[in-house]
C-alpha cells in the first residue's frame, strides 16, 4: 500500500471502524477505571520505525482504535475529577466528527462561509447564554490560555494606544512595563499569556489580603491611582482549588473609576451565570472589557475549545488583523474572517461541536447540567463535613470541593505527606481520579465534578475509595 490516491474509496470503511468502536467505548466509560494497567504494553504498539511501506488505512486505523480505546485516559467518564476536565456530550462529539468530516479552512469567509456563519451564530448564542452584551466581539480559540492571549493582546493594544504606540505594528520597544494587577486567585495561564505577549509573566502584581488569595481592593486601588489608570485588572471567576471568585462588580467599579481595562478569567466559572443559584458569583462580568472561557470544560465539548469575548470588537481586528496581505478579502458584518480576530491563521471549524451541543440541549439542558453539578459538589461537601476523618477546607461555591484526609490522632505536620501518598494511591488505583494540589500551604484534594455523566453516586464512590485506600496506608 502506498499512495493515498489508491485508497480513494476507503475513507468510509476507515471511518466506519471508528464509528463501530464508538458505541461500545462510550457505553463502557461509566464502569471502566480511568486507566488500564496494561496501558504501557499497548503504548509500545504505537512505537517503531517510520514505515517505509504503509499498511493501508484499514490496518492503521484498526490498530489506532484498538490501542486508543485501551490505552487512553478515560477522562470523559463520570469519575475523572482531577484538574478541571469536562467530557463531551453526544451532540458535541458528533459535531466534532462533522468538523473533521467537512475539514473546513475556517479562518476566512471565502474558504468556508459555513464555518464563518456557524462561528458568528455560536458566539451570539454563547453571549446570550452567559448574559454578555450582544455588542461584544468574540472569537473561538483552542483553549482558555489562547483566549487569554486574545483578550490580553487587546488589552495590550489599548494600553499601548494610550502611550501613542500602535503595538501591532511597532511592538513593545520603548514602552514601559504594562501594569497588570490581580488577586491571589489568578491562574497560571494568565501569566503564560503575558509571557507569550512579551509583557513578562512576573510583571503581574498580586494584591491579596489573606493566604487564600482574596483580593485586597484598597491596595489595588492605590496602585491603580499610582499607575494613572493605564493598567489591566485580571478578575478571576472560578479558581481551581476552591471555586472561589473575585468580587467582579467591585473590580469593575475600580476599573471604571481609574479607566483601567478589566479582563475576566471565567474558564469554567462563567458557567455560574447559567443558574440563578450561582449567577451572583459572576455579577459584573457584563462590564468587563475582555472575558475568557473554555468550551472543553463545563460546556462538555471535545478539546480544543475556548472563547474570547471583547467589549470593543474593533480592538480585536486592530490587534490581530493588521496583516496587510493583499489576497485577504475585506470583511463586512456577514463575511467575517475569524483569522483576523484571533491568534490563529488556518484553523478548524470549532464552532460545529458547539453549535451541535447548544442546538441539542439548549439553555434549559445546560442549566440542568450545571445545577446537577452544583448539587453533586454540595453533596460531596456535605459528605466531607460529616466524615470524622475528612476536613473541608473551603466553602463549596461552585463545582470544586477542597478537602483533605485528616484521621484523628495524626499530627498536623504529618498530614501533607499522608495526603500526598493517598493522592498517589488514588491515581494509581484509577477507579476514581482525583489528585492533590496545594492550597494555603496544605496538600489537599480538590475534585471538580463537571462531566455531563457525573451524578452524586460518583462522588459517593470517591469517598468510599479514598477511605478504602487510606485504610491500607500506614499513617
Ligand atoms: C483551565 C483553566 C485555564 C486554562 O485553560 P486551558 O483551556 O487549559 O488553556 C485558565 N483559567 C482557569 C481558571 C482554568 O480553570
Amino acid at each position: 500500500m502506498g499512495d493515498p490516491l489508491d485508497e480513494r474509496d476507503i475513507a468510509g470503511a476507515a471511518l466506519g471502524l471508528v464509528a463501530d468502536a464508538a458505541g461500545p467505548y462510550l457505553g463502557g466509560l461509566a464502569e471502566r477505571p480511568v486507566h488500564d494497567r496494561a496501558m504501557d504494553v499497548l503504548l509500545d504498539e504505537l512505537d517503531g520505525p517510520l514505515p517505509e511501506r504503509g499498511e493501508g488505512s484499514v490496518a492503521a486505523v484498526e490498530r489506532l482504535v484498538r490501542v486508543g480505546t485501551g490505552a487512553a485516559t478515560h477522562s470523559s467518564g463520570p469519575r475523572f475529577f482531577h484538574f478541571v476536565v469536562g467530557g463531551s456530550t453526544p451532540a458535541a462529539m458528533a459535531g466534532d466528527w462533522t468538523a473533521s468530516l467537512l475539514d473546513q479552512a475556517a479562518g476566512l469567509w471565502l474558504t468556508s462561509p459555513l464555518a464563518a456563519r456557524a462561528e458568528t451564530v455560536v458566539l451570539r448564542w454563547l453571549k446570550e447564554l452567559f448574559g454578555l452584551p450582544a455588542s461584544f466581539g468574540g472569537v473561538l480559540t483552542p483553549s482558555a490560555t489562547l483566549a487569554h492571549v486574545t483578550g490580553l493582546a487587546c488589552a495590550r493594544h489599548w494600553w499601548a494606544e494610550r502611550h501613542g504606540v500602535d503595538v501591532a505594528s511597532r511592538g513593545l520597544a520603548g514602552l514601559p512595563v504594562m501594569p497588570v494587577f490581580s488577586s491571589g486567585l489568578v491562574h497560571v495561564s494568565t501569566r503564560k499569556a503575558l509571557q507569550i505577549l512579551g509583557c513578562g509573566r512576573d510583571t503581574l502584581r498580586v494584591f491579596a489580603r489573606d493566604d487564600a488569595g482574596r483580593v485586597d481592593l484598597a491596595a489595588m486601588d492605590a496602585a491603580l491611582a499610582e499607575a494613572g489608570g493605564a493598567a489591566v485588572i485580571v478578575a478571576n471567576l472560578g479558581e481551581v482549588n476552591t471555586g472561589d471568585s473575585d468580587p467582579i462588580a467591585e473590580l469593575a467599579d475600580l476599573a471604571e473609576r481609574h479607566g483601567a481595562w478589566l479582563h475576566v478569567d471565567g474558564a469554567f466559572g462563567l458557567f455560574s451565570t447559567l443558574s440563578p443559584r450561582s449567577a451572583h458569583l459572576a455579577r459584573g462580568v457584563e462590564r468587563a472589557d475582555s472575558v475568557t472561557a473554555d468550551g472543553h470544560k463545563w460546556l462538555n465539548v471535545p478539546y480544543e475549545s475556548g472563547f474570547s469575548f471583547v467589549r470593543d470588537p474593533g480592538v480585536l481586528s486592530r490587534a490581530f488583523g493588521a496583516w496587510g496581505a493583499a489576497y485577504l478579502p475585506d470583511e463586512d458584518g456577514e463575511r467575517v474572517n475569524y483569522n483576523m480576530l484571533g491568534p490563529e491563521s488556518s484553523r478548524r471549524a470549532r464552532a460545529l461541536p458547539i453549535w451541535a451541543t447548544l442546538r441539542a440541549y439548549g439553555r434549559d439542558g445546560y442549566r440542568a447540567m450545571v445545577e446537577r453539578h452544583l448539587d453533586v459538589a454540595a453533596h460531596l461537601g456535605k459528605l466531607v463535613e460529616e466524615a470524622p476523618d475528612l476536613e473541608l477546607l473551603a466553602p463549596v461555591q461552585l463545582c470544586v470541593v477542597c478537602f483533605r484526609y485528616r484521621p484523628p490522632g495524626v499530627p498536623e505536620d504529618r498530614l501533607d505527606e499522608l495526603n500526598a501518598r493517598l493522592g498517589e494511591a488514588l491515581l494509581e488505583d484509577g477507579r476514581v481520579y482525583a489528585g492533590t494540589s496545594t492550597y494555603r500551604g496544605m496538600t489537599v484534594f480538590r475534585p471538580a465534578p463537571l462531566n455531563w455523566r457525573t451524578t452524586t453516586a460518583d462522588v459517593e464512590r470517591l469517598v468510599e475509595v479514598l477511605r478504602e485506600l487510606a485504610a491500607d496506608l500506614a499513617p
